[in-house]
């Protein structure tokens, strides 16, 4: 059975922890979009983890860990994380790549470097991990997949065509050094020694792995709204972040995904520009943001302080339907436990109207959140185990959400560890 667990919103939903704990009941986790620009963070045995390329199952022995084909592969970033483990004493993860995969890079990290610089105030605010020019190259087809690292005689070619080609740019556009073929091709061959162990055809061992039934997990990264159709365009990322790109990210049918669990953070969080209607500023911010996640909200590839805001109902209803949710899980709730009342975003006011439909971005920058106050719990509810253990105000809020949302939220998040999950009825 395939079950992919996505993010409904900006990303930082707490994915990572979710993944990490079906993991136990997982026999494959793959990654099928995005690169080493965001972060997953994990708490688990072994201490406190950031992963940026690894799948979140690398800390289960039982598991195959699979980077999928639509996945932007940083090479070195995933051999410094595979080390980083090692010398954390978690055991050697079973790690494949697809032959499919295509390689961030090093002009692809100075490309994005160089675009943000020459864009000044005007930057989207990449994180600089050369993701929206490896995007840009893999659909003007002069992406490198992982296979051609293992064909010396194609390799030189393309390596020597495509420097042509960016040193025009480097030059002209950037005026900044040039890049070598020759010391590029070293470049590329110290890769190929890299991923050369783990290198494998992951649509034909998915397809294997399913007649066995065998459970996969996709794993998402970011959120809905950062989808580069459904999301804030242009404040998005260059892959697609839906469940249904799962089904391509990794070469399977799309009808093999069963269950999407999506997740949704019980307030809301944002890096990075672009509309955030229900962003909160100044003393009640700072709050949320010191109190929330596991030691703050700040990004966990970047360190950079989290854009905070309430439950937006609006972007988290548009953001589950568009993933196609079976079950909701709900997490950090745990952390709203210190407020008196807790507003939510119940609707948006554009131009003198309300809606409940999350609007095309031009209709979002205008829009004005709508809000409704509900009481606080004011207690700690971490250590719950039973959904009707949980005060009666926290109960509310958790189902005043589900029904604006409409899609049933079938887990509970009440801390950062595995262990810290209410499961609840559909
Ligand atoms: P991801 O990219 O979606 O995995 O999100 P993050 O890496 O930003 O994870 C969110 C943060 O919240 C991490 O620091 C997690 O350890 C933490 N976290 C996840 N679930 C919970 C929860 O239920 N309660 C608390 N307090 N922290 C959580």
């Amino acid at each position: 059975m395939v079950k992919a667990v996505v993010g409904a919103n900006w990303g930082d939903e707490g994915k990572g922890k979710i993944t990490d704990m079906l993991a136990k009941d997982a026999d494959i986790i793959v990654r099928f979009q995005g690169g080493a620009n965001a972060g997953h963070t994990i708490v688990n045995e072994y201490g406190k983890f950031a992963l940026h390329t690894l799948p979140s199952g690398v800390f289960h022995r039982h598991v195959t860990n699979i980077i999928g084909n639509g996945v932007a592969l940083n090479i070195p970033v995933l051999f410094h994380e595979l080390q980083s483990l090692a010398g954390r004493n978690v055991p050697m993860p079973k790690l494949l790549v697809s032959d499919r995969a295509q390689i961030v890079m090093p002009y692809h990290i100075l490309l994005d470097e160089y675009e943000e610089e020459r864009l000044g105030g005007k930057s989207f605010g990449s994180t600089k991990s050369g993701i929206a020019p490896f995007y840009s190259d893999k659909y003007a087809k002069i992406g490198f997949q992982v296979s051609e690292l293992f064909d010396d005689g194609i390799l030189k070619e393309k390596v020597e065509r495509v420097c042509e080609q960016k040193n025009i740019m480097f030059e002209h556009m950037y005026h900044k050094p040039l890049i070598s073929p020759s010391g590029l091709l070293e470049t590329l061959r110290e890769y190929r020694e890299m991923v050369k162990p783990y290198v494998c055809d992951v649509s034909v061992y998915l397809e294997k792995a399913m007649k066995e039934e065998k459970t996969i997990l996709l794993e998402g990264q970011l959120g809905t709204l950062k989808d580069p159709d459904h999301g804030i365009y242009p404040m998005v990322t260059s892959s697609s972040t839906l469940a249904a790109y799962g089904a391509i990210g990794v070469g399977i049918p799309p009808y093999e995904i069963k269950q999407i669990i999506t997740v949704c953070k019980a307030y809301s969080s944002a890096v990075g520009a672009g509309a955030f209607v229900s962003e909160i500023f100044g003393d009640e911010a700072d709050e949320l943001r010191r109190r929330g996640g596991d030691g703050g909200e700040y990004g966990a590839t970047t360190g950079r302080p989290r854009r905070m805001g309430w439950f937006d109902c609006v972007a988290s209803k548009y953001g589950c339907r568009l993933q196609g949710t079976t079950d909701v899980a709900f997490t950090v709730l745990d952390v709203l436990g210190y407020l008196d009342e807790i507003p939510v975003c119940v609707g948006y006011e554009i131009d003198g109207e309300v809606t409940t439909d999350f609007p095309v971005t031009v209709k979002l920058n205008k829009a004005k959140p709508v809000l409704e106050v509900l009481p606080g719990w004011k207690c700690d509810i971490r250590g719950i185990k039973e959904y009707e253990d949980l005060p009666e105000n926290c109960r509310n809020y958790v189902e005043f959400i589900e029904k604006q949302i409409g899609y049933p939220i079938t887990m509970i998040s009440n801390g950062p560890g595995r262990e810290d999950i209410i499961y609840r009825k559909k």
